[in-house]
């Protein structure tokens, strides 16, 4: 009976929402679901594991959403930006390490124009011909999602943060709005990008049925990549007080994913490397298959403070992708050297 849902989950690739409730609330299945996604994974990438090289290049941002370090209303962040100049430093330094997908993630900093957004984009795509650009950059509007893809863009990250909308106005200011975040996701999608969207386990107010609403969307919306790392309180935030997110339901979660969606890229974040030693590890052998190292300069890391306790899978040099390398190695795995687009 406990392997029937597995199974089913496994073969249709969609469960009801009851049936998701049951995995999720009943520990019962989580050997059987681990051990199915992760078979998944090894079926359709082998043991290929994607590197994307993560360059965070602001964080300033305008937004105050109650969980993020970097919210407009914390004054004790020290605020940085990266030039088109450090940007690209980055990823040549990265294209010599091996990467061959760039992620550039930001605060929503208006100082990064359309135009000077743009201009960045074009000069990767101009040096790095091979390269994927990934963007996650927050909510803009339709038009500058589409000079970005024009430019050269091919792949944006956007957590929908929540499927539920009274859940997500407890998240968020009143400014943001749920139905925005979902608009911007459906237009990146119909602009051509590979679309992630994702979400924080165990952030506040989040019921178990909410999680079930975000599985269901997951399932409506076909997403590309998903993010979904546990959430993690920063001290300067609303949610100071608040506890982390489990790192067992974001490990269930990665496998229902990965079982939902087989070719979904699927990193295994930070967040969770930062709630456990060998949170990357683990998060691999749920069913992830990507993983996101830091190429930012020192000064940049030390300051892209989501959360505290963040971890960083380094990659600042050849010796920390070594050490990624050897703890992969150890698991099974090995890092591809290709794009790992999705396809
Ligand atoms: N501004 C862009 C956006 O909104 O998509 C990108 C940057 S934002 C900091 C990236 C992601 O960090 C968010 O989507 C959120 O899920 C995650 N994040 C922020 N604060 C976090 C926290 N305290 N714990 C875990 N994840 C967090």
């Amino acid at each position: 009976m406990y392997d029937d849902i597995v199974l089913k989950l496994q073969k249709e690739h969609r469960l009801s929402a009851a049936e998701y409730k049951e995995l999720l609330v009943n520990p019962v299945y989580d050997s059987a679901l681990q051990e199915a996604a992760r078979r998944q994974a090894l079926e359709i990438f082998g043991n290929e594991i994607y590197i994307r090289g993560l360059i965070e290049f602001t964080n300033y941002c305008k937004n105050n959403c109650y969980y993020c370090g970097i919210r407009a209303g914390n004054k004790n962040v020290e605020r940085y930006r990266l030039t088109k100049d450090d940007i690209l430093l980055c990823c040549e330094h990265g294209y010599e390490l091996g990467f061959r997908t760039f992620v550039l993630q930001g605060g929503e900093d208006k100082l990064f124009t359309e135009e000077i957004l743009c201009d960045i984009v074009s000069a990767i795509r101009k040096e790095f011909p091979d390269c994927a650009i990934t963007l996650s950059f927050g909510e803009l509007p339709r038009s500058m999602y589409q000079s970005l893809f024009d430019s050269g863009a091919n792949r944006y990250l956007l957590r929908h943060e929540t499927a539920n909308p009274i859940h997500y106005s407890k998240l968020h200011p009143e400014n943001l709005s749920h139905e925005n975040r979902i608009k911007c996701l459906y237009d990146l999608k119909e602009i051509g990008y590979q679309v992630g969207c994702g979400l924080m386990v165990g952030s506040p107010y989040q019921t178990v049925d909410n999680l079930v609403e975000d599985l269901m969307f997951i399932g409506d919306f076909k997403p590309h990549m998903v993010g979904i790392g546990p959430f993690i309180p920063h001290k300067d935030t609303p949610f100071a007080h608040y506890s982390a997110g489990s790192v067992q339901m974001t490990l269930k979660l990665l496998s229902i994913i990965r079982l939902m969606e087989p070719r979904v890229l699927l990193p295994s974040t930070t967040a969770l490397a930062s709630l456990m030693p060998d949170g990357c590890e683990q998060g691999i052998l749920a069913g992830a298959n990507v993983v996101m190292p830091n190429l930012s300069p020192d000064i940049a890391k030390s300051k892209y403070i989501l959360y505290n306790n963040k971890s960083s899978v380094g990659a600042q040099d050849a010796n920390a992708l070594l050490v990624l390398r050897q703890r992969l190695n150890k698991i099974g795995y090995t890092i591809s050297n290709s794009r790992g687009d999705y396809n």
